[in-house]
């Protein structure tokens, strides 16, 4: 019998409940069989300290080497300190589509019927770029947001490429060049410039406000939404809230040198330690990695292994309990033995 690929993977455990997510994702993926073998790199405050930076030059060898990590969340002091280590990655390796995809959990109260589609957002530029500067100190400030054609051109043609190889019917590019004429109107340009080349994908664009409307009263319409950074970041988030919240909500961060998969959630500084993060997100952001690898019966295995998990609703994070009255709150460790359980 020959032996099964084994893969070098960096895993960035990150802070917060990131340790504890990742580490019940991991056991998920032991558990399918595969080899993996783990270069475990830290980031974040807790190394700054020792090495006078959040990102140390090993974090991104690491992963330029190995070409793919999963990553918890890392904590971004707000209003000062240093600027996000997350950020930092995603721009220093390229990483230039973030795909966000939500799909209902059947049997979760809180999870809207028939949602299937997936946010790509554009994970570089925007309002990350992060020049920001006081105008007149402690009166007005400015933000500077770039648009490149560039950019925009090969995050729109991620999405129809996604839309193409996973057999999905729509794609509509999210802006708001009604106001913001110059940039996002470059984005809607190009936008447009690319589905010309995808005649088979239907096309359509719509303004950022009316999107969010529209996904609140009918998300299961909604297909492939490619947008701007900071869109995503909040069209995300909403349509994680959708299909029952951050604990279930995966994500992916693509560039064509390296992948590097984590949740869409952060740090969750106000339960973590306290074995309540939901590792649901973690676990299925690592079957988007073995898609990503190839090995799709065993991204299959575990997905389906979440599905049975949530639709029996015996074991559930404290996130999951709202409407089930009989479920039985567990741990986030628990959460993943019942995951495990179910994966044979
Ligand atoms: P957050 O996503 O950490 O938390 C928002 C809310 O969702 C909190 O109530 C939290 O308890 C809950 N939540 C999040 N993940 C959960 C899970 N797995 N299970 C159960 N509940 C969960 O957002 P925030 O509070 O705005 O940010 C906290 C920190 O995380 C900030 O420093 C922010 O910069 C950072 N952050 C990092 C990343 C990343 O590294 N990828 C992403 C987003 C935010």
């Amino acid at each position: 019998m020959s032996q099964r690929q084994s893969y070098t993977i960096t895993l960035v455990p990150g802070d917060g409940i990131g340790p504890e997510v990742t580490e019940a994702a991991c056991r998920v993926l032991e558990a399918t069989g595969i080899p993996f073998t783990w270069d475990v790199q830290r980031a974040g405050a807790a190394v700054l300290e020792e090495t006078g930076t959040p990102l140390p030059d090993s974090v991104l060898e690491s992963i330029r080497t190995n070409r793919i990590a999963l990553k918890g969340p890392i904590t971004t002091p707000i209003g000062s300190g240093f600027r996000s280590v997350t950020v930092a990655i995603r721009k220093s390796l390229d990483l230039y589509a973030n795909l966000r995809p939500a799909r209902t959990l059947r049997g979760l109260p809180r999870s809207r019927p028939d949602i299937d589609l997936i946010v790509v957002r554009e994970n570089t530029e925007g309002l990350y770029v992060g020049i920001e500067h006081e105008v007149v100190p402690d009166e007005a400030a400015e933000a500077v947001r770039i648009i490149t054609r560039k950019a925009s051109t090969r995050v729109v043609r991620f999405a129809f490429e996604y839309a193409r190889a996973n057999r999905r019917r729509q794609v509509i590019a999210v802006h708001k060049a009604n106001i913001l004429k110059v940039t996002d109107g470059l984005f809607l340009r190009v936008a447009h410039e690319v589905a010309a080349d995808y005649p088979d994908i239907a096309f359509q664009d719509l303004i950022i406000d009316n999107m969010c409307m529209q996904l609140v009263l009918q998300p299961e319409r909604y297909d492939v939404l490619v947008m701007p950074n900071l869109y995503g970041d909040i069209v995300s988030d909403l349509c994680a809230g959708l299909v029952g919240g951050l604990g279930v909500a995966p994500g992916a961060n693509i560039g064509d040198e390296a992948a590097v998969f984590e949740a869409v959630h952060g740090s969750a500084p106000d339960i973590a330690g306290q074995d309540k993060a939901n590792p649901i997100a973690t676990v299925l952001t690592a079957a988007m990695m073995l898609r990503h690898l190839g090995e799709i019966e065993a991204a299959m295995r575990v997905e389906a292994a979440v599905a049975s998990v949530v639709a029996e609703g015996r074991v559930v994070t404290p996130d999951l309990k709202p409407g089930r009255p009989d479920a039985t709150v567990v741990g986030t460790q628990a959460l993943a033995d019942a995951i495990i359980e179910h994966l044979s």
